[in-house]
């Protein structure tokens, strides 16, 4: 009988809360934790015109440093986040801070475009056009330096809504980015029906140029698609030269890569901004033809 078990025992009579239920609950617990104790910032990584090496735009990254385990990548908790829930605070917080940040990078006299991730989950809650707007209005930053990356997925559930969405968003005057693009279970119809301003060609696409065929046949398409519509194109994960020149003959304009530099905090990206070319982009580029 449970009495003469003791207490200790009871729990073994109670529904047991699933071991994900209990992690996902602690993991939000710590990343509440993690943005009230400042552990959370908001890194930038920038993105470069090939031809004359300077920047153009700047990724906003999420970091979170944790004092004991280190820095724990995106990679890994964001997924979670986004199975909690959490993740909307966490890119409401990234979106407020990115255009804070981009609005200093316009008095400093060195405009750049920020780019800015956004969830699935966070592009379909019904206040998220009224929030962008409002963080706008309360900002020194004009639309047209906000961009916003959504993966091929957002736009296939609920296709109408979120076209409507996307409609609204670019009324704002804010630029809307295929992130990984090639990646998703997408049909290319909306890129033709959609005012998409820019395409980023999926990493995975990047790392086998110049020598893999397949890739640079991909890659190529993408290209040509991306020009032929009018939509600006930037290759993710441009790690080499030798893959910046392939891009560059596939008539890739812009890349992002460690080959220029990986995200870094907001004190950083500044000082490049202000430095103005960036030597290692220039580094970059020195194959190419003047003109
Ligand atoms: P993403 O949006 O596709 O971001 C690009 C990722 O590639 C970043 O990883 C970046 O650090 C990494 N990367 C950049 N250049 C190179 C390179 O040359 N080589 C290699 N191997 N990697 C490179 P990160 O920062 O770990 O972020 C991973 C993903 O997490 C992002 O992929 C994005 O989907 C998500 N993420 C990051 N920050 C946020 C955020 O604030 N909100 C949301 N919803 N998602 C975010
Ligand atoms: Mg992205
Ligand atoms: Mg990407
Ligand atoms: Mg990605």
């Amino acid at each position: 009988r449970v009495k003469e078990r003791g207490r200790g025992n009871f729990s073994f009579y109670q529904p047991q809360m699933s071991a994900g239920l209990l992690s996902r609950m602690k993991l939000e617990h710590a990343m509440r934790q993690a943005l009230d104790k400042g552990h959370m910032a908001v890194h930038f990584q920038p993105q470069v015109h090939i031809r004359s090496g300077r920047i153009v735009a700047a990724e906003a990254l999420l970091r979170w440093t944790d004092p004991e385990l280190g820095v724990i990548s995106p990679g890994a908790f964001i997924p979670l986040a986004e199975e909690s829930g959490y993740v909307v605070a966490l890119d409401a917080w990234v979106l407020e801070q990115s255009v804070r940040e981009a609005a200093h990078w316009l008095a400093m006299g060195s405009p750049v475009k920020v780019s800015v991730n956004v969830s699935a989950l966070e592009f379909r809650q019904p206040d998220f056009v009224d929030r962008l707007t409002r963080v706008l209005e309360n900002s020194a930053l004009p639309a047209q330096w906000l961009e916003l990356e959504l993966t091929e997925s957002i736009l296939l559930q609920d296709a109408q809504e979120m076209a409507l969405r996307v409609h609204q968003i670019a009324q704002l005057g804010v630029g809307l980015v295929i992130d990984d693009f090639g990646t998703g279970y997408s049909s290319l119809a909306y890129l033709k029906k959609l005012p998409i301003s820019k395409i980023k060609i999926d990493q995975s696409f990047v790392r086998g140029l110049p020598h893999d065929a397949g890739d640079k046949a991909i890659v190529g398409a993408i290209i040509s698609m991306g020009r032929a519509l009018g939509v600006e194109l930037v290759a993710e994960g441009v790690e080499t030269q030798a893959q910046c020149e392939a891009i560059a003959q596939l008539q890739g304009d812009y890349f992002q890569g460690y080959l220029c530099s990986p995200a870094v905090p907001a004190e950083q990206f500044r000082l490049r901004l202000t430095q103005g070319e960036v030597e290692e982009s220039a580094d970059a580029v020195s194959f190419l033809p003047d003109n």
